[in-house]
């Protein structure tokens, strides 16, 4: 799930050419915190494999995996429940693994 805020509503909305309510009601769910998040997985905006609005992309997207944010390891489960559905996340746990020399047999 991609978290967003409503700056990140307004400006993708604005670039789509679609009021807030449409916008919302298509793309958005509240949590119970009241968060606003991207109500699909894979996210609506994927499409063929990429970013269809990758210049106007969500901050969380421009961040990820967000080593910057603490306890990158509480937020792994998430980060691997997604990794066959979002080639971001994909390509960056593939680049990791090879950053890190990582070889599943040592872990057979
Ligand atoms: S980067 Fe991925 S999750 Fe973010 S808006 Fe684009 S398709 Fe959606």
């Amino acid at each position: 799930m991609v978290n967003i805020d409503e700056a990140e509503a307004n400006h993708l909305s604005a670039h789509l050419g679609q009021n807030r309510a449409e916008f919302d009601a298509k793309y958005v769910s509240k949590g119970e915190s009241g968060r606003m998040v991207i109500n699909a997985i894979p996210c609506h905006f994927l499409v063929e494999n990429s970013c269809s609005v990758y210049s106007h992309r969500f901050a969380g997207c421009k961040e990820f995996p967000a080593f910057h944010v603490p306890d990158f390891n509480k937020r792994l489960f998430t980060t691997f429940m997604h990794y066959d559905r979002c080639p971001i996340i994909f390509n960056v746990i593939e680049t990791l693994k090879k950053d890190i020399s990582f070889d599943y047999k040592n872990f057979q």
